[in-house]
């Protein structure tokens, strides 16, 4: 039995419009899948494409080309059985005599460093061994059976038997050629098997993690619990708290607690909150945190004044706070804010009269955390049936970033207040209002479902701190979508205003801006928090 029809699949196409032309010339009908039928053709040859072979398109990127009877009947029918030719002679299905075939190139795909997951899985071939095993599994008898080749290497020893007295390849061949593709396929599943393994174990390298193109396709963590809570955010609800390995600083990374009860989940949580806040500052600053939002934020020439600035934005609300510092506490520090009831302290580090004096507060956790400049690799915000996923939020604004959009321009001291205002509002809850004088925070907004009462409240709870707003600088997390908000913070004071921008009604907000004498700039992002 001659080789009267070939099917050519290869991802490695060295030789192969050769060894087609060679087959050609001995009479030999060609079938080819996409990419290799047009090479063929290119090169003059009479080729029919498996899509038309089979009647089926190749679908879904490639994934399925050759999946088909027509091709694994005409692979598989054993040419020595008569029930089997009559099977394909019944199903109109031309066996196929000679399969050559070699596979996408997985092994080489992940070796590259840049290899992610996705790459890696449509380098996966699953038309191809298919093939390979059936033809191998149906390389015959003496009496005939179909031949495999999958190296390029064999393809003259095909043709020299084809030449040869026998006119087609040996049974020898066809045998050492079929225990060749089962060894190759077996190695091919095996370096599949390896690498997924791998992944399983590996955490995701950190190249891979932020960059919004290759988010990893399996998001792998390593977390190991540090603490088992008492409970969760109320009572009823179990919880713990698990540190992840890979980041390097915050809160949690570093923090040594020096006294004081143990940290419950609230107070890990809103600790986390102050202190993020509070390193983001480039110069000294006391930061007071209730339930995840600053209550109090101001800079200060030294720790007790940023405190007693801080403090005065909301006393109702600090009661039961976490307070927290990016400079050193001293003794008239600690005094002043165990004055009041606190949760928890944090500060890069303590005087020793310091610590002496908060020794007498039992209660109160006092934390140690080196300052550091690293963030978490990525937010993680769990939903239901999964995680979502995205950078920290960690942008921050320069004067250089931000636009004068109205006919005033802030001055000097007000855009230095705008830039604290909007520092602020990177850290309260959406929709966030801030508003800002002289280096502390005068009123905070913190989320509500509408913007423009969020601007409500934070005037309103200025006005019961006994704080004016007149004169004050206003950061709004997100831009104004009517003016309406911005007349509320104009009619209580401010004078000057940083937001993204971006509204399809900015002309209405910048007009009214000017209507009323206020100073605007746009800094182009936006700080929702959730
Ligand atoms: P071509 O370049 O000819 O379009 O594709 C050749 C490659 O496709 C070969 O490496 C072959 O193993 C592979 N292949 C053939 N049929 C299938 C199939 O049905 N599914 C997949 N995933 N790969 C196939």
């Amino acid at each position: 039995m001659t080789i009267q029809t070939a099917l050519i699949s290869v991802s490695d196409k060295s030789g192969i419009v050769e060894f087609a032309q060679a087959l050609a010339q001995r009479g030999v009908a060609l079938l080819s899948t996409g990419g290799t039928a047009h090479l063929l053709a290119e090169a003059g040859l009479q080729v029919t494409e498996v899509a038309a072979h089979t009647g089926s398109p190749e679908i879904l990127d490639g994934r399925v080309k050759t999946l088909h009877p027509r091709i694994h009947g005409g692979l598989l029918a054993r040419r020595d059985d008569p029930v089997h030719l009559q099977t394909l002679k019944d199903q109109n299905i031309p066996p196929i005599d000679l399969l050559v075939v070699n596979l996408y190139p997985f092994q080489q795909t992940v070796a590259k460093p840049d290899c992610i997951l996705a790459d890696a899985i449509e380098n996966i071939d699953i038309g191809g061994p298919a093939m390979l095993r059936s033809a191998a599994k149906n390389h015959g008898s003496p009496a005939g059976g179909v031949t495999v080749v999958i190296d390029p290497a064999d393809y003259p020893r095909v043709l020299a038997e084809m030449d040869g007295p026998g006119r087609q390849p040996s049974y020898g061949l066809r045998l050492e050629l079929a225990a060749k593709v089962y060894a190759h396929t077996a190695a091919y599943d095996g370096a599949i098997a390896a690498y997924l393994s791998s992944l399983a174990a590996r955490e995701p390298a950190p190249a891979e993690v932020p960059e919004r193109e290759a988010w990893p396709r399996v998001l792998t963590m390593q977390m190991r619990r540090e603490q088992a809570l008492r409970y969760g955010e109320n009572p009823h609800q179990g919880a713990a708290f698990y540190r992840d390995a890979r980041v390097g600083t915050g809160l949690l990374a570093g923090y040594r607690q020096i006294q004081g009860k143990e940290l419950s989940y609230n107070n890990i949580a809103d600790a986390d909150a102050a202190w993020e806040c509070v390193r983001s500052f480039q110069t000294g600053a006391c930061v007071i945190v209730k339930h995840a939002n600053p209550c109090g934020v101001a800079l200060g020439a030294d720790a007790l004044s940023a405190y007693r600035q801080a403090f005065k934005t909301d006393p109702t609300s600090a009661f039961g706070g976490i307070i927290a510092f990016n400079t050193p506490v001293d003794e008239a520090t600690a005094r002043a804010v165990s004055e009041q009831f606190l949760e928890v302290l944090i500060a890069p580090s303590y005087s020793g009269a310091a610590l002496s004096l908060l020794a007498t507060k039992k209660n109160v956790r006092v934390l140690e955390v080196p300052l550091g400049t690293a963030h978490n690799p990525f937010d993680l915000k769990r939903v239901g049936g999964g995680w979502l996923a995205q950078d920290p939020d960690n942008r921050e604004a320069a004067e250089a970033d931000v636009r004068v959009v109205t006919r005033l321009a802030p001055t000097a001291g007000q855009m230095h207040d705008l830039l604290f205002a909007w520092n602020v509002a990177r850290f309260v809850k959406s929709n966030a209002i801030v508003f800002c004088g002289q280096g502390m925070t005068l009123g905070v907004g913190a989320g509500q479902m509408s913007r423009i009462d969020s601007a409500r409240i934070a005037s309103i709870k200025a006005e019961k701190a006994g704080l004016t707003l007149a004169g004050s600088a206003v950061a709004s997390d997100a831009f104004f979508p009517f003016r309406d908000g911005l007349d509320v913070v104009a009619d209580a004071g401010a004078t000057c205003v940083i937001q993204p921008g971006g509204s399809i009604r900015d002309d209405e907000v910048i007009a009214a801006a000017d209507e009323r004498g206020i100073a605007m700039v746009f800094t182009g992002v936006r700080h929702f928090r959730h």
